[in-house]
């Protein structure tokens, strides 16, 4: 069924009961941030106030709990990705640092002079910079995957931009800036088949569908805490057990090593920790568990439906709206509502829209090459999650009318 028990859900969101210039928050921002239940909330109070402790070093009771915590969040994740071993999972601050990650470390290890990674025209800028950056040191090419006019990655060309040098493809699941749903299970096959390797940026995703790294054959795969119910500084990186085992450490420090001398060469922990240099975030890393589980109590697939009906309501809504486009009409798409307007800008749509209680986003959504491709340099970005009612978009729409009155 598409229908969740809103109602039920918005009780766990203490901020959505606040007001924004006097009027009750209507918040469609979640694909920057989503709001944080309750349940995740708590969790800060209950480890800082009850067992505080950094992890796998101390033999005391609260490093005792703490770390049974942390490593039981990491079964917790394994289980939400359908990994087959906790060791694949690897936490990070956030996508962007997962990235960098295996930028750092797989493709210096594996990317020559000469070679190719393929990269998406849907990209966020946090799956492109790295890339860009390692490829001005090291020579490789980058290649564009295209997107045709509805925002749809173009496959029969995704297929022609494979050579012999190709080594990797770096393809978001589910695009921010225009909510596409991309194919990453037959993008993969199609990697495969070329003996490259995918890593597939899950940021959009995991919030959204449920996620199966095995059944989608992803190398890697990225998300974060914050646009998944959790909290901000922390996200995690998934590996191939053989991919994570091959590949040198990044960043160097305390819990990664497993022995250290001036003498002798230092050697490495096992995976996961020789990715997990210093002490990590463990009251988010505990935090992000319960959001997790928080997402499975609803049911992902559920929320995923609800978003959908949304998304057809808001769309039914702005389309009456004169001058206005939608940019992203996939037939695949997540609950991303991307439009521009003749005769008013995004950013005073996004400003005056505020004034009545309604957050959206504005902007170039860290996506600039993909707006750039559709002539334009901002766009308003209506967002959705479990939360949102059909009250909500009938609210965002009528300000959006007034709004557009008001500065035409
Ligand atoms: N990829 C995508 C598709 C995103 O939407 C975002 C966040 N807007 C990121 C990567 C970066 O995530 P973070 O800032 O949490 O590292």
């Amino acid at each position: 069924t598409s229908s969740l028990d809103v109602a039920a859900i918005r009780a766990d969101f203490p901020i959505l009961t606040r007001q924004v210039h006097g009027r009750p928050l209507v918040y469609l921002d979640n694909a920057a941030t989503s709001q944080t239940p309750r349940q995740v909330i708590d969790t800060f109070a209950a480890y800082y106030g009850g067992y505080n402790a950094n992890i796998h070093r101390g033999l005391h009771t609260l490093a005792d709990e703490a770390t049974a915590a942390f490593e039981g969040t990491r079964e917790t994740v394994r289980g939400f990705l359908n990994a087959a071993d906790s060791r694949e999972i690897i936490f990070t601050r956030g996508t962007t640092e997962a990235i960098n990650l295996v930028a750092n470390s797989w493709g210096r290890a594996n990317l020559q002079a000469g070679d190719e990674v393929l990269i998406s025209r849907l990209e966020h800028h946090s799956n492109i910079v790295p890339w860009q950056l390692l490829a001005a040191e090291i020579g490789f090419t980058i290649k564009v995957i295209p997107v045709d006019a509805h925002g749809t990655l173009d496959l029969d060309a995704y297929r022609e931009l494979f050579s012999e040098r190709t080594r990797l493809v770096a393809v978001n699941h589910v695009s921010n800036a225009f909510g596409t749903v991309n194919p990453v299970k037959e993008m993969a096959t199609i990697a495969h088949a070329h003996g490259a390797r995918i890593l597939v940026d899950g940021a959009q995703a995991t919030p959204h569908q449920a996620v199966d790294v095995r059944d989608l054959d992803a190398d890697f795969y990225a998300f974060s805490g914050h646009k998944v119910y959790g909290p901000t500084g922390v996200g995690v990186l998934y590996g191939k057990t053989e991919l994570l085992e091959a590949m040198p450490p990044w960043q160097g420090g305390g819990e990664m090593i497993a022995t250290v001398s001036f003498e002798a060469e230092t050697t490495f922990a096992e995976i996961p920790h020789k990715f997990e240099a210093g002490t990590p975030a463990i009251a988010e890393v505990i935090a992000l568990g319960e959001a997790l589980k928080w997402v499975s109590g609803v049911g992902v697939e559920a929320i995923g439906a609800w978003e959908g009906r949304l998304l057809a309501h808001a769309t039914e809504r702005v389309l009456r709206i004169d001058g206005l486009r939608i940019l992203g009409t996939s037939p695949e798409k997540a609950g991303v509502l991307s439009f521009v307007v003749d005769g008013a800008h995004a950013q005073d749509i996004g400003l005056l829209i505020d004034q009545l209680g309604v957050a959206i986003r504005t902007g170039h959504h860290c996506a600039q090459p993909l707006l750039a491709h559709f002539g334009v340099d901002a766009t308003c970005r209506a967002s959705f999650a479990a939360y949102n009612t059909l009250d909500e978009i009938d609210i965002f729409a009528d300000a959006l009318e007034r709004v557009i009155g008001m500065v035409r």
